[in-house]
C-alpha cells in the first residue's frame, strides 16, 4: 500500500486520534488533527483560537467555514501530498462538500471514510479517563495505561491533562452533537462506495489490526 489518503469517522472515544497516529508512523502520510490544531491555537491565544474557544468549551462544533479554510490551508501544503489523514474532520455534511473541491484542486482523491465505532458505555469510560499530553497531544487512560500515573507524557515528558471537554458533565453534548450533525457522514461515503466501518470495541492492537485489514495491509 503506498500513498494514504483517508478520512476518519466515529464518535469521539471511539479511537480515531491514537489509530490515526499509528497510520501517520506505517504510511508516513501527513495527520492532520482538526481538535488538535484548535487546542494548539487556544493555548497559543491565536486568532484562530479566540474565534474557536467559546465552540470548544461548550463541545459545539466551531463553524463549518472556518474549518473548511484551516483544512484547505493545510492540505495544500507540501507534506500533504504524500498522503494525509484528517482526523476530526468532516464533522458536518457541508464540510464533506467542501472537502470535494479541495481534493480536486489538489488534484488528489480520497481512498477511504473509516468509521470506527463503538457504544456509548465504551466511549464514556474510555474519554472520562483520557489524559492528552499538553506538548505532543499523545493520548493515555488512566485505568488502561499505567503510563498516565506517572502524570508525564512517555514520548516527551510533556505534561499529562484531562481536556474539558472530557469531563463527564460535557460528554453527553458531544455525543449529541455527534449523532445530530455527523453520524449522517457515515449515509453520505457509504453512497460514495468508500464507507469502510470499522468495530472500535477492543485494545488498542486490536483495532489497530481491524483498520489495517480494512485498508489492506499488514500490522506490523
Ligand atoms: P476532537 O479533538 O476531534 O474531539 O475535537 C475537539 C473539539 O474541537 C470539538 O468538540 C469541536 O469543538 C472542535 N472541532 C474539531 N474538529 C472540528 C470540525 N471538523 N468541525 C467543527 N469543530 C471541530
Amino acid at each position: 500500500m503506498g500513498v494514504l489518503r483517508v478520512v476518519f469517522l466515529g464518535p469521539p472515544g471511539a479511537g480515531k486520534g491514537t489509530q490515526a497516529k499509528f497510520l501517520e508512523q506505517k504510511f508516513g502520510a501527513c495527520l492532520v488533527g482538526t481538535g488538535e490544531i484548535l487546542r494548539k491555537a487556544v493555548r497559543e491565544r491565536s486568532p484562530l483560537g479566540r474565534k474557536a474557544v467559546q465552540y470548544l468549551d461548550r463541545g459545539d462544533l466551531v463553524p463549518d467555514h472556518v474549518m473548511v479554510k484551516l483544512v484547505a490551508e493545510r492540505l495544500r501544503a507540501r507534506d500533504c501530498q504524500s498522503g494525509f489523514i484528517l482526523d476530526g474532520f468532516p464533522r458536518t455534511i457541508a464540510q464533506a462538500d467542501g472537502l470535494e473541491p479541495m481534493l480536486k484542486d489538489i488534484g488528489l482523491a480520497l481512498d477511504s471514510a473509516l468509521c470506527i465505532q463503538a457504544p456509548n458505555e465504551v466511549i464514556i469510560q474510555r474519554l472520562s479517563g483520557r489524559r492528552t499530553c499538553k506538548v505532543c497531544g499523545s493520548l493515555y487512560h488512566v485505568v488502561f495505561d499505567p503510563l498516565a500515573r506517572a502524570g508525564k507524557c512517555d514520548r516527551c515528558g510533556g505534561e499529562l491533562y484531562q481536556r474539558e471537554d472530557d469531563r463527564e458533565e460535557m460528554i453527553a453534548a458531544r455525543l449529541r452533537v455527534y449523532e445530530s450533525q455527523t453520524a449522517p457522514l457515515k449515509e453520505y461515503y457509504c453512497r460514495r462506495g468508500l464507507l469502510k466501518e470499522i468495530d472500535g470495541v477492543g485494545n488498542v492492537e486490536e483495532v489497530r489490526n481491524r483498520v489495517f485489514r480494512a485498508l489492506g495491509a499488514v500490522a506490523t
